[in-house]
């Protein structure tokens, strides 16, 4: 296993630096931060010039052929810079999934607007009820002639105001098992019956409820077979890359040292100097190194041809619940101020650091809550029996 990412990685991600320190500017991630909407058109549609949203697909296909280090070193850069990138990350996954499973049809009419910075997609999974037992969904389909026509709720439908396309898992029967009746749809956003509201969590981001009364759809917009929606889901779900191996971590590390240089304890010396201080610092600088090291190890195993379903759930388990760790620990270093929030006088950091510790929390809960990866982890990786 060779960990040291290539010379043409290191190359590509000068050139990722370089446009990046360019187009993500501060007024950009203050808007960012501001609405919670981790995405941007103008960003979008300049990464689309320079090919980058589907930088890792074949040239015959579109994309550059850039292989899975290079792709990595493209998301620590994103990360490191703040750049918003949801809606490339969840439209990759619908575009990829589209590649495997869509009918020449859909892949001639969407995948071009997709790669090519005109449509983002929004991912219609979780329901009330339904988030981890994402099978037990209700929103229904029926059909009707060439048409479907769809009724139900969906919550955490995350950037539906921006999107053009809502990947929806549908109910379409109910006498089978839960995983045997489900039905996928890319759904246009501008159909008539959808409405979306807005959801702002804990973490800042903006995520929406949206809502689906007779909305009626053509039957060109089913994705794979009728009830067969879990196993396209199954494709989408291989495409999802949430882990950010450390990288979000080791920024807010950064941030943290860059603060405790400059701040003064009451005898009004640097706390910098402060041993309980530095050995916080070492324990989070040896977190992220395992957490790199890990989601390195999910790269090169699908670098191989392997699928890192095991891999990619133990980087994330224990990113995610390192970097909770670590901002809350980083949050008690800097006592009551550092509970401040961006725009409160005195927030150090301009709020930055309280803010990633409330974003932390919700690293443990999207793409698959800590507990799910356990169970993943505990069935596929070791083989345990199911305990229910
Ligand atoms: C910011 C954000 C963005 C999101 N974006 C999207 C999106 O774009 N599209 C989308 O469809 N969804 C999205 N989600 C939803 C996300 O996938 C779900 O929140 C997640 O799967 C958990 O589901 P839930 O919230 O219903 O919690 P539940 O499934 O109700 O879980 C509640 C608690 O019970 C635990 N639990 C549940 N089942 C088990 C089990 N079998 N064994 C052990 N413990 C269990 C969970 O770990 C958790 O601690 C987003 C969520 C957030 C917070």
């Amino acid at each position: 296993m060779d960990f040291n990412l290539s010379e043409r990685s290191e190359r590509f991600r000068g050139e990722v630096r370089e446009f990046l320190a360019e187009h993500v500017t501060d007024d950009l991630r203050d808007r960012v931060r501001e609405t919670g909407t981790i995405h941007d058109w103008g960003l979008h549609r300049a990464m689309a010039e320079k090919g980058w949203i589907a930088a890792a697909w074949p040239e015959e296909y579109g994309g550059q052929g850039r292989d899975d280090f290079e792709m990595a070193a493209f998301y620590e850069e994103a990360v490191i810079a703040e750049a918003p990138l949801d809606g490339l990350l969840i439209t990759m996954i619908i575009a990829n999934t589209l590649r495997h499973v869509g009918t020449e049809e859909q892949k001639r009419e969407l995948i071009p607007q997709m790669i090519g910075g005109d449509a983002i997609c929004a991912l219609g999974y979780s329901e009330p009820g339904s988030g981890s037992d994402v099978a037990s969904v209700r929103t229904r389909a029926v059909r009707d002639g060439d048409e479907w026509v769809i009724d139900g709720e969906k919550v955490f439908t995350t950037l539906a105001h921006e999107s053009q396309y809502v990947f929806l898992l549908t109910r379409t029967d109910t006498e089978v098992a839960k995983h045997k009746g489900l039905t996928m749809f890319l759904v246009p956003m501008d159909t008539p019956g959808i409405e979306t509201r807005p959801i702002h969590t804990l973490g800042g981001e903006r995520t929406n409820s949206t809502f689906y009364s007779g909305v009626r759809v053509d039957d060109r917009w089913r994705i794979g077979e009728v009830n067969g929606g879990w196993d396209v889901m199954g494709v989408a779900l291989t495409f999802e890359r949430t882990e950010t191996g450390g990288t979000e971590s080791a920024r807010v590390l950064h941030e943290f040292v860059e603060w405790a240089r400059e701040a003064t304890d009451d005898q009004d010396r640097p706390r910098i100097e402060d041993p309980s201080l530095r050995e916080t610092v070492a324990r989070i600088a040896i977190r992220n190194e395992v957490a790199r090291l890990m989601a390195l190890k999910a790269t090169w195993v699908a670098a191989a041809g392997g699928l890192p379903g095991v891999e990619g759930s133990m980087a994330r388990l224990f990113y995610a619940t390192r970097f909770q760790e670590s901002c809350s620990e980083i949050l008690d270093q800097m006592g009551p101020r550092g509970a401040l929030q961006h725009g409160a006088e005195g927030a150090p950091v301009h709020g930055r650091l309280e803010r990633a510790f409330r974003h932390s929390a919700v690293t443990t809960i999207y793409g698959g809550t800590s507990e799910i990866q356990r169970t993943i982890i505990a069935r596929r990786g070791l083989e345990l029996p199911s305990g229910r």
